[in-house]
């Protein structure tokens, strides 16, 4: 399958790994929006959010729970941080794996850019 986040998933192409384990792993953002520009992705591919099941539920909630572990690691969680699914074309997802942003390091009041 060519999906760059399974790439990264099996180590062909590098990525700047904080967390791993059996379930997710997390790297940099290539193209960081804030100081602190995590992505938060499943081990297994799946697509988009569209394409979530019921079953996957603890999945995706781990995931979120990941988030809030690396956010208290990067020294973020206290002053806040935003948690994003981009899911389609009109969501904004360029990358076919889903993913979770973990942004945060300055202000994002007044949006993502
Ligand atoms: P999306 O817009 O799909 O929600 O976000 C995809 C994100 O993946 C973008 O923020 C982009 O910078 C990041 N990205 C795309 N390709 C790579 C890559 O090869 N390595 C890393 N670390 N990030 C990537
Ligand atoms: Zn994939």
């Amino acid at each position: 399958m060519d999906c760059i986040f399974c790439k990264i998933v099996a180590g062909q192409i590098p990525s700047d790994i904080l967390y791993t384990d059996d379930k997710v792993i997390a790297f940099r953002d290539i193209n960081p929006m804030a100081p602190v520009h995590l992505l938060i992705i499943p081990r297994l591919h799946v697509t988009s959010l569209n394409d979530m099941t019921e079953a996957q539920v603890p999945l995706i909630g781990y995931i979120i729970y990941v988030a809030k572990l690396l956010a208290e690691r990067q020294g973020i969680a206290e002053k806040g941080y935003r948690v994003v699914v981009n899911c389609g074309r009109d969501g904004g997802q360029v990358v076919q794996h889903l993913h979770i942003h973990l942004l945060g390091g300055r202000g994002l009041i007044n949006g993502l850019g």
